[in-house]
């Protein structure tokens, strides 16, 4: 989701781009809910934190489209998006998925690394395209700032949702 949301904003992609980035980037993990009935009733609800799912029965625990393969499906949906936006995002996921399998012996120091440079970059970039903007521009005020803002968003979002 961090390496997507660095991404976006290093494209400055529009509001469909995002939707877009998000669904390729991110919910693509939705498989895992339709793998994880079977999985923990195999393997136990606590088997859920282990780093992989791979729990060497050979059954599937996600789907193809967490697989190389699926680029021949998502590269032609990504005809005609500027930057082939769903393939950037899903191209992303399915590598750092590849990663992650490759170094799981070490992933908590190497996520731990990865997810700080990239909340530092989200924060640089954020903070200084506000602070161009800012008459007084201060870290301190870009938090605040950026807090009432989210609040505003969900709560927005909680009104939305609720049925009137
Ligand atoms: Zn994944």
């Amino acid at each position: 989701m961090a390496v997507a949301v660095l991404i976006g904003l290093l494209l400055n992609l529009n509001r469909d781009e995002w939707f877009v980035a998000i669904t390729f980037g991110v919910v693509i993990d939705a498989d895992h809910l339709l793998a994880a009935p079977r999985y923990i009733s195999d393997n136990g609800l606590g088997a859920i934190m282990r780093p992989s799912w791979d729990d060497a029965s050979g059954l599937p625990w996600k789907s193809l489209f967490h697989e190389p393969v699926g680029a021949f499906f998502v590269v032609p949906l990504a005809i005609g998006w500027r930057y082939m936006v769903p393939f950037i995002f899903w191209g992303t996921h399915v590598a750092a998925d590849e990663l992650q399998m490759a170094t799981l012996g070490q992933s908590a120091i190497i996520e731990s690394v990865l997810l700080s440079v990239v909340v530092a970059g989200i924060l640089y970039i954020t903070y200084s395209r506000w602070s161009a903007l800012s008459q007084e521009p201060s870290f301190q005020r870009f938090l605040t700032q950026s807090w009432a803002q989210a609040r505003t968003w969900f709560s927005r979002l909680g009104a939305s949702i609720r049925v009137p």
